[in-house]
C-alpha cells in the first residue's frame, strides 16, 4: 500500500507525509471568531480536520490536535481597521464582549459535538495568550522587522524580503500586488507601507477590549494569536497547520512571517487548505447574507430546504467530496446523503452481528476473497492519497454491497477464510465509526416501540393464547421491563 500523501499548500504538491518527530505528530487549525453562530461552511472546514486528525490517529500517531477560539483581535472586514467584531457584537446587544465569546463558545462545542467532531487536545483562546503575544511582539521588534507607529507595531513586511525571506510564499502573492490592490482604510495613515500589518493596535478610547503593554492600552492583531499559542502549545517547528483556503492571505501568511521573524524558524512542515462549501455556486458567507446554520438545518426552516436534515447527513455528505474540492450545498445532495447514511447504518447493524463458523468444509471463494482485499485496499489508498474520503466511502459502499449479499445468503459468509472474514468485518467497523465518525442516531422512540409490542401482547391474552403471553413476559423481563396488567389498560415500566 502507498505511503500516506498529503497536499502542502507551500510547495503546491503532493508529499509522503514524514512527521518531524514520529510517532509524535503536532497539528494546529485555526478555531472560529466566536461573534456569532458558526454556518455549515464553518463546519465543513472543521469536519474535514476532524476526518484528518481521526485518520492519523487511526494510522498510530500520536496527534496532538490544537484548535484556537479567537475571542479578540478579529476586525471586521479582516484587515487593520474597523471595530473588533466580538466588541461590536456586545456593544449591539449591550452585553460584555466575554458574554459573547462564552454564548458562541458553547454553541460551537455543542455543534461540534452533534457532527461527532472529537474535540481538539488544546483549545486555547486569544484572550488567554495576551502576555505571549506582547512577548513575540517585542522579539519580532527586536529583530528588527517591526516598528512602532503612534502605540501601534506593524510589521514591516520590506525588512522581511530585504532578509532573504518571501512574504507571500504560501499565498502566492506578490509584494507589487498587495501595494496596488490596497485601500486607504487599512490603517495606512501610521503604515509605512500598505503591505504591512498590525501585530498590536492602539485602543482607541471607545474600544473596550483593551489590555496594558509597553506601548501602552491596546490589543493584539489578528494573526498574532495563532503564531504564539501554536509555537507555545506546539514548538517552534510542527507538522500540520490547517484552515479554510481563505486564511491562506493575509492570515497564515502573516503567520509564516511572525514566526520566521521572531524565531528565524519555518514554523509549519505542511500547509493543509480546505475548499469552500458553496449555496449555487457562491462561498457560504455570514458577510453575503447566504448562510445556512446547523439549526435551520436540523429543523428544515431554511428556505433552501424541503425537509429537515440530521448532524450525521450533514456528516455523510461532506464524506462525499474531498477536501480540496468544493462543495454544493443542495437538498438533492442532502437527500441522497440521508440515504446513504441510513443504508451504512444498516450495514453497520448487519455487520457487527455477522458471525464466522470456523472448521466448516465449505469450498473457499477465492474470487470473492480477492475482491474484497481489492476493496480494501482500495479504501485505505483512498485515505492516503491526501485524505481522499471520496474515494474510501465509494469503496465502503463496495464493501457494504458484499455485507449485504452475505447476509441475503447470496453469498455465503462462510466461503470465505477467517483471515478475510475478520478484513472485513473490521475495515467495516473502523471506517464507519473511527475513520468517518458516523454514529447512530436513528434511535426509535422506546415509548412507540413498546406501545406495538403492548398491543401484540394485548391481543395473546384477547386470543387466550397463553403461551405467548408467557413468551412475551419473559422478553420483557430479560429487557429489564415489566408489563403491568391493570383492570382495564396494560401497561409497562422499567424493573425496580
Ligand atoms: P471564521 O470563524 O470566520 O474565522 O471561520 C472559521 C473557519 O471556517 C475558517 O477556517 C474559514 O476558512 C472556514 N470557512 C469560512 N467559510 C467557509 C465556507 N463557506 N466553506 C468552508 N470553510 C469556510
Ligand atoms: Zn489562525
Amino acid at each position: 500500500m502507498q505511503a500516506l500523501k498529503v497536499y502542502n499548500t507551500l510547495t503546491r504538491q503532493k508529499e509522503t507525509f514524514t512527521p518531524l518527530n514520529p510517532p509524535y505528530v503536532g497539528m494546529y487549525v485555526c478555531g472560529p471568531t466566536v461573534y456569532n453562530y458558526v454556518h455549515l461552511g464553518n463546519c465543513r472546514t472543521f469536519t474535514s480536520f476532524d476526518l484528518i486528525y481521526r485518520y492519523l490517529q487511526h494510522l498510530g500517531y500520536k496527534v496532538r490536535y490544537v484548535r484556537n477560539i479567537t475571542d479578540v483581535g478579529h476586525l471586521v472586514g479582516d484587515a487593520d481597521e474597523g471595530e473588533d467584531k466580538i466588541a461590536k457584537k456586545a456593544k449591539l446587544e449591550n452585553l460584555e464582549p466575554m458574554e459573547i465569546v462564552q454564548r458562541y463558545t458553547l454553541d460551537f462545542r455543542s455543534i461540534m459535538q452533534l457532527i461527532n467532531n472529537l474535540p481538539p487536545s488544546i483549545e486555547p483562546t486569544a484572550t488567554g495568550h495576551i502576555v505571549e503575544q506582547i512577548e513575540m511582539t517585542q522579539k519580532i521588534m527586536q529583530n528588527g522587522f517591526a516598528y512602532e507607529a503612534k502605540g501601534s507595531i506593524y510589521f514591516d513586511v520590506s525588512k522581511y524580503n530585504e532578509a532573504n525571506h518571501e512574504y507571500g510564499k504560501l499565498s502566492g502573492r506578490v509584494v507589487d500586488e498587495l501595494i496596488s490592490g490596497s485601500r486607504d482604510l487599512d490603517g495606512q495613515g501610521e503604515k509605512q507601507a500598505p503591505e504591512d500589518f498590525a501585530l498590536w493596535k492602539k485602543a482607541s478610547k471607545e474600544h473596550i477590549m483593551r489590555w496594558n503593554s509597553p506601548w501602552g492600552e491596546g490589543f493584539p492583531g489578528w494573526h498574532l494569536e495563532c503564531s504564539v499559542m501554536s509555537s507555545k502549545y506546539l514548538g517552534l517547528q510542527f507538522d500540520i497547520h490547517g484552515g479554510g483556503m481563505d486564511l491562506k492571505f493575509p492570515h497564515h501568511e502573516c503567520e509564516i512571517a511572525q514566526c520566521v521573524g521572531a524565531n528565524d524558524t519555518e514554523p509549519v512542515k505542511y500547509w493543509l487548505h480546505t475548499n469552500m462549501l458553496t449555496v449555487n455556486g457562491t462561498k457560504m458567507s455570514k458577510s453575503l447574507g447566504n448562510s445556512i446554520l446547523p439549526h435551520e438545518l436540523f429543523t428544515g426552516t431554511h428556505t433552501l430546504l424541503t425537509q429537515a436534515y440530521s448532524a450525521m447527513t450533514l456528516r455523510f455528505m461532506m464524506l462525499q467530496t474531498h477536501y480540496r474540492s468544493t462543495m454544493d450545498m443542495s437538498n438533492d445532495a442532502l437527500k441522497a446523503a440521508q440515504k446513504g447514511y441510513k443504508r451504512v447504518m444498516n450495514g453497520l447493524r448487519i455487520v457487527k452481528k455477522m458471525q464466522y463458523q470456523e472448521n466448516l468444509e465449505i469450498p473457499k471463494d477465492e474470487k470473492q476473497i480477492a475482491e474484497i482485499e481489492k476493496i480494501v485496499s482500495e479504501m485505505y489508498e483512498g485515505m492516503n492519497d491526501d485524505f481522499n474520503t471520496a474515494v474510501a466511502l465509494a469503496g465502503l459502499l463496495n464493501l457494504l454491497k458484499k455485507i449485504n449479499s452475505f447476509h441475503n445468503g447470496v453469498l455465503n459468509i462462510n466461503s470465505l477464510d477467517q483471515k478475510t472474514f475478520d478484513l472485513t468485518k473490521n475495515t467495516f467497523i473502523s471506517f464507519v465509526e473511527d475513520i468517518f465518525g458516523l454514529r447512530e442516531e436513528n434511535q426509535a422512540d422506546l415509548g412507540e416501540v413498546m406501545h406495538v409490542f403492548l398491543e401484540i401482547y394485548r391481543e395473546a391474552k384477547h386470543n387466550k393464547n397463553f403461551e405467548q403471553v408467557d413468551k412475551l413476559r419473559a422478553h420483557f423481563k430479560s429487557l429489564g421491563v415489566v408489563v403491568k396488567d391493570m383492570k382495564d389498560k396494560i401497561d409497562w415500566a422499567f424493573e425496580e
